[in-house]
C-alpha cells in the first residue's frame, strides 16, 4: 500500500466526512475513520497510520487516553489533536501525552490542509532520522567488527612472538630488554581483550547463542571462574570466597557465556580492590524460580554519578583512574548481554570506599522451577 495514511478519531459524523473529504481529494492519502478511542486504536495499527487525527472529546476512553495509547503502540505515528473547546491547559496536557499539534474546531479545509501536512513532514523527517541513525550504528558496528576480525591474527602472533622472546628462545634477555618486552606483551594482551570482548558482544547481539543453550550447574562454574582467577587474586593478595547452595542450581545457558559473565565479575572484583581485601561470590537457593548471583567485593567502589553507565560500551570511571588498572570497558557491557540473552536481570549498588555488589537473577531451568 502506497501514500500516507490517515486515521480521524471522531464521534461527530459532520467533522468525520468533512475530514474525509478534504484530504480525500490529495491523491497520496489512504483515509480512513473510527467514531470511539478504541476503534480508532485499531484502526491506526491496522492501517499503519502515519497520522492520527484525534478528538479530546471522545465517549468512554477520552482522547487523552487515545493519545497516550497510540503513543505506546505505535510511537512513530505523528497525533494532532482536534477540539472544540481548546484551552492552554488542555493544550499543554495534550503535547505531554505525545500530540505534535492542535486543530481548534470549527476549521477551513486550508486550516486541515496545512497542519496535516506539516505534521506528515514532521513525522517524514523523523523516519529518515531514525533510519540514518540505524544505519550509522550498523556501519560503525560492521566496521569495527571486521577491525576486530583482521587484528585477532596478528596480535595473537605477536603476543606468541613476544612469549617466545621471554621464554629465551632467541637468547639470553638482560633485565632491561625483559622488561620492555614483558611491558609489551601486556599491552598487546591488552588490545586482546578489547577485540575478544568486541566479538563476544557481536556475537551475542547476533543471536548465535541460542543453540548452544542447555541445562547448566551454576555453583560448577562459580568454583570454575575463583580457579581460573585465583592466581590474579593471590598476586593482588584479595581472597577470593565462594559461598554456594550445596544442591546446586540449574539455569538453562550458554556454559561459556555465563562462565564468562562469573570470571568478567569476579575480575573487575578482584581489580578494583584493595590490597588485602575480599570478593564473595554467593549463590542463594532458587525463590519465585529465579536464582541470585551476588559479587559483593570490599573494593573502591563505584561514584554513584556513574553506576547508570557502567554497563555502556567502552564506559571506564573513577575505579580504574590512577589504580592502573588495565582494562577495556567492555566487560561488564559483556555481562549485561549475557544477562539479558539468559532472560536475567542484573543490578549493581556501591559505596564509594567501602565496595560493591553486582547482582544477577536468573531463571533456574523447568525441572528446579516446580520445586523452588
Ligand atoms: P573495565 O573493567 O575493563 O574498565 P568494565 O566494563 O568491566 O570495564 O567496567 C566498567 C567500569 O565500571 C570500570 O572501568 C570501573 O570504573 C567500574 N567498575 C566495574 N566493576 C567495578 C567494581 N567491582 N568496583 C569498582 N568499580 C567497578
Amino acid at each position: 500500500m502506497s501514500g500516507r495514511a490517515i486515521v480521524v478519531i471522531d464521534d461527530d459524523e459532520a467533522i468525520r466526512d468533512a475530514c474525509r473529504q478534504t484530504l480525500g481529494r490529495e491523491a497520496e492519502y489512504r483515509v480512513s475513520v473510527a467514531e470511539d478511542g478504541p476503534s480508532g486504536i485499531e484502526e491506526v495499527k491496522r492501517a499503519g497510520a502515519d497520522l492520527a487525527l484525534v478528538d479530546l472529546k471522545l465517549p468512554g476512553m477520552d482522547g487523552m487516553e487515545v493519545l497516550a495509547a497510540i503513543a505506546k503502540a505505535c510511537p512513530e505515528v505523528v497525533c494532532v489533536v482536534i477540539t472544540g473547546y481548546p484551552t492552554i491547559a488542555s493544550a499543554v496536557e495534550a503535547m505531554k501525552r505525545g500530540a505534535y499539534d492542535f486543530l481548534p474546531k470549527p476549521f477551513t479545509p486550508d486550516e486541515l490542509r496545512v497542519v496535516v501536512k506539516r505534521a506528515l513532514d514532521k513525522g517524514r523527517l523523523e523516519a529518515e532520522t531514525r533510519a540514518l541513525w540505524q544505519e550509522r550504528a550498523a556501519m560503525q558496528r560492521e566496521f569495527v567488527n571486521l577491525a576486530a576480525h583482521e587484528l585477532r591474527a596478528p596480535l595473537n602472533a605477536v603476543q606468541q612472538f613476544a612469549d617466545a622472546i621471554l621464554a629465551g628462545t632467541a637468547g639470553e634477555l638482560n633485565p632491561k630488554q625483559r622488561e620492555v618486552i614483558g611491558r609489551m606483551r601486556e599491552r598487546v594482551a591488552g588490545l586482546r581483550g578489547v577485540v575478544d570482548h568486541w566479538l563476544d558482544i557481536n556475537r551475542l547481539q547476533s543471536g548465535r547463542l541460542s543453540a548452544e543453550m542447555k541445562p547448566i550447574r551454576l555453583g560448577a562454574l562459580v568454583e570454575e571462574a575463583a580457579d581460573v582467577l585465583g592466581p590474579a587474586a593471590r598476586a593482588r593478595r584479595i581472597r577470593v570466597n565462594v559461598e554456594g547452595w550445596e544442591e546446586d542450581a540449574l539455569v538453562v545457558g550458554d556454559r561459556q557465556c555465563l562462565k564468562e559473565m562469573v570470571i568478567n565479575l569476579l575480575d573487575n572484583g578482584i581489580k578494583y580492590n584493595k590490597p588485602g581485601g575480599e570478593v564473595t561470590l554467593k549463590l542463594s537457593r532458587p525463590v519465585h524460580g529465579k536464582v541470585k548471583l551476588e559479587v559483593t567485593d570490599t573494593g573502591v567502589g563505584i561514584p554513584e554519578h556513574e553506576i547508570p553507565f557502567v554497563f555502556e560500551e567502552f564506559f571506564r570511571g573513577e575505579a580504574c583512574k590512577g589504580s592502573g588498572v588495565d582494562g577495556t570497558g567492555l566487560g561488564l557491557t559483556l555481562v549485561g548481554k549475557i544477562v539479558q540473552l539468559h532472560q536475567g536481570a542484573i543490578g549493581v549498588s556501591s559505596r564509594v570506599g567501602e565496595g560493591s555488589v553486582f547482582t544477577v537473577d536468573l531463571p533456574v531451568a523447568d525441572q528446579q522451577r516446580r520445586s523452588s
